[in-house]
């Protein structure tokens, strides 16, 4: 049994704790909402009065947290200034590549090793223990983690040195968010054409159309049973969300001085998507906006 100090424990990262507490491990929870807190206590995990307390006599550091800023000012300063020498940190966070690397340099300056290993799969691939993990770090931070790592997911990638779990993420969430505008694009100008969307669906999905936003996750009702379409468009990965993840690649893409037209599109329309409102519909939504009335 190891003991684990969890800080953040929202959507995402309260099933997480609670997985690693099925795992037999003793988690020491620390969130800003209280009733996060409860959920943990009532779960069988102990909840602390501050990120500095979780940090304590922990072995094992995970903070789940919105964005960047979240991450610095928790390490700067309640990890840093608490945790006993030998802890190690895992940010499974989704935030930009230049505060993930600053921080974990941070850490290491101090003689910490920390991983930066953001997840996909969503809430119900925390719920389920089934997430990707995409890891950055060194080799034997790697090892160490990922014992824990497997308890929370069912992929475990390291992706390689720090920062590049984030990477990987932006850069698959950055195809994902250009191939939704273009999937839906098409259903909407097959709609127009009279073409029918099954049709369109049975001939893309075996042709060079195919990819994951029309095969898994199709954007029209009808061809795929579980998509969100089907559901009103009730969020399983939130527009709001996509567009932190495209904002966050084009953050990389402008630092690294890296070519992203399309990126930059697709920002630009999930931008105007959630500003009209949309932020808390599924990201497939944005078929209703370019199919129209
Ligand atoms: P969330 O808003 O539900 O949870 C974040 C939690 O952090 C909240 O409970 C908040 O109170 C807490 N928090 C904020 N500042 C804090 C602080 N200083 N100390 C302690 N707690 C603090 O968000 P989520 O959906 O759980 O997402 C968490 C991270 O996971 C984000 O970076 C997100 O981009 C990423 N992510 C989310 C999903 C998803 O489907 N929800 C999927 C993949 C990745």
């Amino acid at each position: 049994m190891t003991t684990i100090a969890f800080i953040g424990l929202g959507n995402m990262g309260l099933p997480m704790a609670k997985n690693l507490l099925g795992a037999g491990h003793a988690v020491r929870g620390f969130d800003l909402s209280s009733e996060s807190l409860e959920k943990l206590t009532a779960a069988g995990g102990t909840a602390a009065a501050s990120a500095a307390e979780a940090v304590s006599g922990a072995e094992v550091v995970v903070t789940m947290l919105p964005a960047g800023k979240h991450v610095r000012a928790v390490y700067e300063e309640s990890v840093f200034p608490n945790a006993a020498p030998g802890t190690f940190f895992i940010d499974c966070s989704t935030i930009d590549v230049d505060t993930s690397r600053a921080v974990a340099a941070d850490a290491a300056a101090k003689g910490f090793p920390m991983l930066d290993a953001p997840v996909s799969g969503g809430t119900g691939g925390a719920e389920a223990g089934t997430l990707t993990f995409m890891v950055g770090g060194d080799d034997a931070a790697f090892e160490r983690a990922s014992p824990f790592l497997k308890v929370m997911g069912a992929t475990i990638v390291h992706a390689g040195g720090s920062g590049s779990g984030q990477a990987a993420k932006i850069c698959n969430n950055m195809v994902l968010g250009i191939s939704m505008i273009a999937v839906s694009e098409a259903f909407a100008l097959a709609d127009k054409l009279g073409l029918d969307r099954q049709k369109l669906f049975d001939i893309s999905s075996k042709s060079s159309g195919q990819c994951w936003a029309m095969t898994s996750y199709c954007p029209v009702p009808g061809p795929v049973p579980t998509s969100p379409a089907n559901r009103e468009y009730q969020a399983g990965f939130s527009a709001a969300m996509m567009l932190k993840d495209l904002d966050l690649a084009q953050q990389a893409a402008e630092s690294a001085k890296a070519t992203t037209p399309m990126g930059k599109k697709a920002a630009e329309f999930y931008g105007n998507f959630v500003s009209e409102g949309n932020g808390a519909l599924d990201f497939s939504a944005v078929f209703k906006k370019l199919r129209g009335n």
